[in-house]
């Protein structure tokens, strides 16, 4: 029999062994050591007996076998919860690529003592009739933000929940203190404080609120998913549905069976969808055993929902990526919704994916997975087609609302009949019509702000800014601004190379538009929303609220207003330059594009009156055009994953982003060409490496290679190689990264 050795990392409260030792398993324990097992072993020189993690179980030595100490065996209690933490983290470590500290550091919360905050809620002091004509005063007289407030409470009046906190109240509704104080004036509300945190809900005694007698499909789903949940065998499963299909009510009849088998449940949603009316949701259901995680929470009320946690007081979290660590004793279920999101990717190391992680946990708990979306990733709707996760298809929205008409126009064709405007002839028919109406457009914009750089027209000079690798944007008041770092300076009258006077910027921002819009419909009430309106905070929301209060016609945005929102009164979408994303030079450029366009032309007509769409391009043959008109996934899948295949791309084939980041220019070029050396010597192909599409950022430079394999564990060994070697080279001036399978290209 061969021996077996294990990799094995001491106990984490020594932050200074962050390197696992191996360790000879004895002959007992062949076979039947698991990655994350607690054991107990003898180290230092005096071999004292300490608790470790298994990190690793192979038959390769990587010192002296002579020498290699053999672990006493597996320590006494049951895994407990931090020990599945730790089993996480070298995990997450070994398959993205991060030292074993940033691994532990990114599934532990922080150790922080929690300081009390006082937290206000408001509380209804009116039956429902007396709420229901206080509401029609309010909207008699045009009080829109009064009118919101009351809808809300009326809401979660009939819903059962205690009190609105107030912060919801001030920032997801974005109704002024004013307002409130109006209404305790009234003697409609009274706010009240609390100095615990606790859920602002008084349902405990209805556990069953809000159940809903779910449709056949909606059944199906349940029933299937449980079967195997009870067998013993959950799997992972995805649910593809556009929105107001009832995916939400699945997710909720899920972990309602799920708690009453003793098990908790984790519901990931990005934090843009983490509306009050989701959440109240789930509170109507769960009541108090059910927690929120978002990024108001300070370090300290993580930490103390964490404890709350492992000690069993909630059984259910809804939080974004980072929920997914909640130490719960007994995972039964994670629900990741939007599964097709980026924020999912962790930006920063160690660059993880929730949806594979999510995997990782449920299989340490032997929980199942269920992800949602109305345009599922590429990765998720391959596994399903092959058999690895199991597809279930909802297609009928249930919210009534019909799919818009979606008219596209070519622009090139727009040209040569004549118009030279941004807004095709079809567009502004229809943009007329809403106005006569009173209804209300989107008008979405595939970049942002004076996205176009300005050039010189007689030399060809482009200003650029000196500190990053990217054109300065003109702004209205005639500044040019990096939007990578900040950095501003006046818009020079001459051109700085050759003195020309002919320096202009190539105009096609969300400013524009707004320009050119006042221009065709003079009095048209418009608002803009893009990186530059939104980047102080409550921007966003101000914006939002403003339009759905009807103070505009019109909202002319980037990206950020396709997202998330409901407007029942948005009848018109106008998508201008829908082809803009798909320039963009990365292997996902057209699924992203897919996926926006499918989203905001979603946006038209949720409300009573049928929607219309205008999808404007250059490119109106390409699928991820004429499919997103269609509202056919499928279909986009099919010709997407072609692409994927022959290009040997994610999710057919993995990917490594190798990404260097230097101070100098030259020893970042030296180190990632070195590095990228060593990988084609090990045997594996290289792209590159080469200066990244934006070389520089705040004078650091960057550099990027990929490596690409077939299978996902020859890339884990290229990182390891790389790693030693870099532990080798004592490499400490530049930094080095590893992005799998990159959701976003540097
Ligand atoms: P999704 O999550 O796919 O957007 P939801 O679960 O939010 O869909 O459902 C959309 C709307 O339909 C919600 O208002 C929800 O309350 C309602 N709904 C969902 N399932 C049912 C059902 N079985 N019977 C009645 N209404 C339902
Ligand atoms: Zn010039
Ligand atoms: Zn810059």
């Amino acid at each position: 029999m061969r021996e077996q050795y294990a990799d094995i990392i001491v106990d984490i409260s020594q932050e200074k062994l962050d390197k696992p030792f191996q360790y000879r398993v004895p002959l007992a324990l062949r076979d039947r050591l698991e990655p994350g097992m607690c054991v107990e072993i003898p180290f230092g020189n005096g071999n004292r007996r300490i608790k470790g993690y298994v990190l690793e179980v192979g038959e390769t030595c990587k010192f002296d076998p002579v020498r290699t100490k053999e672990l006493f065996g597996i320590a006494q209690k049951d895994a407990d919860v931090t020990d599945r933490m730790v089993a996480l983290a070298a995990w997450i470590r070994q398959n993205y690529g991060s030292t074993m500290i940033q691994a532990l550091k990114t599934v532990l919360p922080a150790r922080k003592t929690v300081k009390k905050q006082e937290r206000r809620f408001v509380e209804v002091l009116m039956n429902r009739e007396e709420l229901r004509s206080l509401l029609g005063d309010c909207l008699r007289k045009k009080q829109h933000a009064k009118a919101r407030l009351l809808e809300a409470l009326l809401q979660q009046w009939e819903d059962g929940a205690g009190a609105i906190p107030y912060q919801w109240i001030t920032g997801k509704l974005n109704v002024a203190s004013g307002t409130v104080n109006s209404l305790v004036r009234e003697g409609a509300v009274r706010i009240v404080s609390t100095e615990q945190f606790r859920n602002p809900v008084r349902l405990a005694e209805e556990a069953e609120g809000g159940k809903r007698l779910l449709s056949p499909d909606q059944r199906h789903i349940v029933d299937s998913v449980l079967e195997d949940f009870d067998k013993g065998q959950p799997g992972t499963y995805l649910i593809h549905g556009i929105t107001g299909s009832g995916k939400t009510e699945v997710y909720m009849e899920l972990v309602a069976e799920v708690l009453k088998r003793g098990r908790q449940a984790i519901v990931l949603i990005p934090e843009i969808a983490l509306t009050y009316q989701t959440l109240l949701r789930f509170y109507r259901r769960f009541g108090d055993r059910v927690s929120v995680m978002n990024s108001t929470l300070s370090a300290g009320e993580k930490y103390d929902q964490c404890e709350r946690a492992k000690r069993g007081e909630i059984d259910v979290i809804i939080g974004p990526r980072s929920a997914l660590f909640t130490p719960f004793p007994n995972i039964g279920l994670i629900v990741i919704d939007e599964e097709h999101e980026s924020s999912y990717k962790s930006e920063s190391t160690p660059k993880y994916h929730a949806r594979e992680t999510a995997m990782e946990v449920a299989r340490l708990h032997g929980a199942g997975v269920v992800l949602g979306s109305a345009t599922p990733s590429l990765e998720s709707f391959y596994r399903a087609v092959r058999g690895e996760y199991r597809l279930f298809t909802l297609r009928e929205r249930l919210t009534g609302g019909r799919l818009p008409t979606v008219y596209t126009v070519d622009l090139r064709e727009e040209l040569k009949s004549g118009n030279r405007s941004i807004f095709s002839l079809k567009l502004q028919e229809l943009l007329a019509d809403r106005r006569d109406k009173g209804q209300q457009s989107m008008l979405f914009l595939n970049r942002r702000g004076y996205a176009g750089f300005v050039s010189c027209r007689a030399c060809g000079e482009v200003m650029k800014c000196p500190h990053c690798d990217v054109s300065l944007s003109e702004h209205r008041d005639g500044r040019l601004v990096c939007h990578y770092c900040g950095y501003s300076q006046p818009k020079p009258g001459l051109c700085p190379k050759c003195g020309s006077r002919y320096l202009l910027g190539f105009r096609a921002g969300t400013q524009q538009i707004e320009e050119k819009l006042q221009e065709l419909m003079p009095g048209v009430r418009t608002l803009r929303m893009d990186g530059d309106t939104t980047r102080t905070k409550d921007s966003y929301e101000r914006i939002l609220s403003a339009f759905a209060n009807e103070e505009a016609d019109v909202l002319i945005g980037t990206q950020m207003i396709v997202k998330g929102h409901d407007f029942p009164k948005v009848t018109l979408v106008g998508i201008l330059a829908a082809d803009l994303s798909l320039s963009a030079a990365d292997y996902r450029a057209g699924e992203r594009t897919f996926q926006l366009l499918t989203q905001a032309v979603g946006r038209a007509g949720r409300g009573a009156f049928a929607g219309e769409a205008v999808i404007q391009t250059y490119q109106p043959e390409h699928y991820a055009v004429t499919r997103a008109a269609a509202q056919d996934y499928e279909g986009f899948y099919q010709e997407e994953i072609l692409y994927r295949e022959m290009g040997g791309y994610p999710p057919v084939a993995h990917m490594l982003a190798v990404q260097i980041f230097a101070g100098e220019e030259k020893a970042g070029a030296e180190l990632a060409a070195r590095l990228a050396d060593a990988v084609r010597r090990a045997g594996t192909a290289v792209l590159g490496p080469a200066a990244a599409s934006i070389g520089r950022i705040n004078d650091v430079y960057r550099f990027v290679f990929y490596v690409k394999n077939d299978d996902y564990g020859r890339l884990v060994q290229v990182k390891d190689l790389l790693e030693e070697l870099l532990i080798q080279w004592k490499n400490t001036t530049v930094q080095v990264q590893f992005d799998f399978d990159p959701v976003n290209c540097l």
